[in-house]
């Protein structure tokens, strides 16, 4: 067994309204070293057991789970890894005695559980917290038999594959649980795991399988039964449906097809006869026994319906002939004129029309018809299917963008059942009443679904208010309490001539009307992706290089004065943060972030480097970095490493090493909580009596610092891991970072430096290297490496 140091430092993610101070996890598979990962990068300490292990150290295996979790990434940070106490389940029992929450997630197996259950029981303290992560056994199973004690503190807490990623919890609570059981692991798993909370009845599958395992099984059976190929379901299901470009049968090849006979039985065994799921059953389908039989279960197996043919080709199988073909795009004219519109699609009378028309009428009316069984509102099956299955639309929004009276009329002209949830959703107008408030239908009428407290969300807000100041770049709204938000509206949020406008003007006129600003924005994955290469591109085409240091120019006096601005600025990070996206961050008071952040100054990838700000405001944050040896050298080695290599954070615990993030900044478990965070750290910097920063002065070493820089440069053309081309732009890093001319006796102003910058990147712009970089990454989304 190790038993593990805490430091205090690992535990810096921890929000202030912490609601458990220490977890457990018991079964370290695929979800329980998974989750406990996830309660690790929450800061989290967690114990984590399995059986002991027949040879080698007796947590052997529990230890394996933390392993593969290191390999496969559940880890932000390597240090998370020291917060996880590995252990067996015969002789470390007694370490769950000061957890606040144990979490089980042993094999499915009933027998099994309620033994470990009722060992839990003996060491558990009072008011500790008990789930299960069963996917398919009812609470009511679980807790017959264990007693009342155990019934209050127990809840199902079903997770997804893989806990870091999946942002989906169905909470399963019964008559018998604790109110203050529920509130607790509720709150533990938004606050500390992230997750979007939904509760769930205590029914077969819950929400996310019952609806999506109903839908996979359709959606193949039809496809099969209407004679389209597999290329041509995939693409009817894709865009049309908002669903992932795996379509169906790419999806069944990602979660592997061997799991048909289990997942699929066990829904067919539990569910009534009368389920429509039993007349869509998988488990009798002659082309998935076929493929199960031949051990082609899907990527695992490198093949399942597709596989990797000669020369990165694709090979797809064929129903009729039970075997593999060359891959043929589908060529359906429908699906090319309705292009995502499905009222379009499903009106059309060929195949793709025909598949359409069934695969959603059926999920809708399945959706309706079990809805009131399985949750409360049709927003809880909606959310569930989103996080749970990444549609872009749950069922409902499917539904009501077709229309529900629509759906509902040619249901009945065909004969077919018309449930009562979508008869009663078709009479008053759609399953969501009013885009304002997003009132959703229930089994006895409409309900305003709970905003979990302490979510903001700028779409309601823009739904209900004007924002005050808006261009077509970004806007500035009003998040109450005095604090404005800069929303920037770009595609994939990068800066333009638009966004400037707007900075520029929230910078002058927000503090009339603010206290606090945040600069922050609900883009699904781009805070900022950086600089609109676009724009950049076409001035260097046009041989316009005093226009190209004006751009800088305009963005370097626009962060400055929004770093110098009278009222605190606090950046809401989250997904990418790049190049401009990471410089507008560098230059906040203070940065809230998602746990989930990639953020960093990867310019040398287009053949420049960062020209708003961000190599002076990086050898600043590296300058004062606790860690960091004082004087010019170090801080500048650590920048230059960073910019040179162009490094991108895997998570917002590695932004903190990357210097990016401070000591003093903090990170957000659950992005729908990132605004909430940040305003309430903008309110608390006003309310300490906020002054602007001291305009910083920077010591440089000048060329002899340089000459340090270009050192390292030579041990990578050495190895081979930087080009001529690097070396190049790497040569301009360097000079920026150490000063130019710089007299170490001399400290330069930001600037001074802020000027090289721009002198540096216009040079590079003229080159053919960093034109053709730009090119291929605008052309391909990829760097080229010239
Ligand atoms: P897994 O097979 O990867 O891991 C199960 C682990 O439990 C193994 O390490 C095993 O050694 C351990 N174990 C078995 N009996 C034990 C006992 N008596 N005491 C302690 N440990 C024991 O399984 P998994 O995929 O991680 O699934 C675990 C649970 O989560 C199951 O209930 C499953 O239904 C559920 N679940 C799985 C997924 C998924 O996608 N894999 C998703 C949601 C829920």
């Amino acid at each position: 067994m190790t038993v593990n140091v805490q430091p205090e430092t690992i535990r810096r993610g921890a929000h202030p309204d912490k609601v458990i101070a220490k977890a457990a996890v018991i079964g370290a598979g695929s979800m329980g070293a998974g989750i406990a990962a996830q309660f690790a990068n929450a800061g989290v300490p967690v114990v984590l057991l399995d059986i002991p292990a027949k040879e080698g150290p007796r947590d052997g295996i529990a230890r394996g789970g933390v392993e593969r979790q290191i390999k496969a990434g559940g880890f932000m940070h390597p240090d998370a890894v020291r917060l996880v106490t590995t252990g067996n389940t015969e002789d470390d029992l007694a370490l769950l005695a000061d957890a606040d929450w144990i979490v089980e997630a042993v094999i499915e197996n009933l027998a099994i559980k309620q033994d470990l259950f009722r060992r839990i029981e003996t060491v558990r303290k009072a008011g500790a917290a008990v789930s299960s992560n069963t996917s398919t056994i009812r609470r009511a199973d679980i807790v017959a038999g264990l007693g009342e004690a155990f019934d209050r503190a127990f809840v199902i807490t079903h997770f997804f594959n893989p806990p870091r990623h999946m942002r989906l919890v169905e909470i399963v609570s019964g008559p018998g649980t604790a109110p203050e059981t529920l509130a607790k692991v509720e709150r533990a798993a938004d606050i500390h795991l992230g997750k979007a909370v939904v509760s769930a009845h205590d029914t077969p599958g819950f929400i996310a399988n019952r609806i999506g395992c109903y839908w996979m099984a359709v959606a193949a059976l039809e496809a099969i039964r209407l004679g389209l190929t597999v290329e041509e379901a995939d693409a009817v299901l894709a865009r049309p449906f908002g669903i992932p470009k795996t379509g169906i049968f790419g999806l069944f090849d990602l979660v592997g097809i061997d799991l048909v006979p289990h997942v699929w039985k066990s829904l067919e065994a539990t569910l009534p006869a009368d389920d429509d799921l039993q007349g869509f059953r998988l488990t009798a389908d002659p082309v998935f026994a076929a493929m199960i039989g031949r051990g082609l279960f899907g990527r695992k197996a490198k093949a399942g319906f597709y596989r990797p043919g000669a020369d990165r080709s694709r090979q797809v199988f064929d129903f009729a002939a039970l075997d593999y073909r060359p891959e043929a795009p589908a060529d359906l004219p429908a699906l090319n004129s309705a292009g995502r519109d499905l009222a379009a699609l499903i009106a059309d009378d060929g195949k793709a029309g025909a598949y359409a028309w069934s695969v959603l009428s059926r999920v809708v009316a399945y959706a309706a018809a079990v809805g009131p069984e399985i949750a409360g509102d049709v927003a809880a099956i909606d959310t569930a299917m989103k996080l749970g299955y990444a549609w872009s639309e749950g069922p409902f929004e499917l539904a009501d963008r077709v229309g529900a009276s629509v759906i509902a009329g040619r249901l009945a002209a065909e004969g077919r059942p018309v449930p009562a949830l979508l008869a009663a959703a078709a009479q008053a107008g759609g399953f969501y009443q009013d885009e304002g408030t997003r009132v959703a239908a229930t089994s006895g009428g409409f309900v305003s679904p709970e905003q979990p407290e302490g979510h903001i969300s700028l779409a309601a807000i823009r739904r209900t208010a004007s924002p005050v100041i808006e261009t077509a770049g970004a806007a500035l709204w009003d998040l109450g309490d005095g604090v404005g938000c800069l929303a920037l509206k770009t595609k994939m949020n990068v800066f333009e001539p638009a966004v400037f406008e707007a900075l520029e003007r929230t910078v002058s006129e927000g503090p009339r009307t603010f206290r606090a600003l945040v600069v922050g924005n609900e883009h699904p994955r781009a805070f900022s992706a950086g600089a609109n290469l676009d724009v950049i591109l076409k001035t260097i085409e046009a041989g316009d290089f005093a226009g190209l240091d004006a751009v800088m120019a305009r963005g370097q006096a626009a962060f400055h004065a929004l770093k110098y601005s009278s009222i605190p600025v606090v950046g809401a990070a989250f997904g990418l943060a790049l190049g401009g996206g990471c410089e507008v961050l560098l230059h906040c008071d203070a940065i809230v972030a998602h746990a989930e952040l990639n953020a960093g100054l990867p310019e040398v990838k287009v053949g420049l480097l960062p020209a708003w700000g961000g190599c002076t405001q990086l050898l600043a944050r590296f300058a004062v970095k606790p860690g960091v040896p004082k004087g010019p050298i170090v801080p500048a080695v650590a920048a230059f490493q960073a910019i040179a290599a162009g490094t991108v954070s895997a998570s917002a615990a590695t932004a903190r090493d990357l210097a990016i993030l401070r000591e003093t900044d903090t990170v957000t478990m659950n992005h729908d909580r990132l605004l909430t965070d940040a305003k309430a750290r903008a309110i608390a910097l006003a309310e300490a009596g906020y002054t602007p920063p001291e305009k910083l002065v920077l010591a440089l070493s000048g060329p002899s610092g340089k000459a340090s820089l270009m050192n390292i440069v030579q041990g990578y053309r050495r190895t081979g891991a930087m080009t001529e081309a690097d070396e190049v732009i790497a040569e301009h890093i360097a000079t920026v970072l150490t000063g130019g001319a710089a007299d170490p006796l001399v400290p330069l102003t930001e600037q001074d430096v802020m000027r090289l910058e721009r002198e540096a990147l216009v040079t590079l712009a003229r080159t053919a290297v960093t034109r053709a970089r730009i090119e291929h990454m605008l052309s391909t989304g990829k760097p080229l490496r010239n």
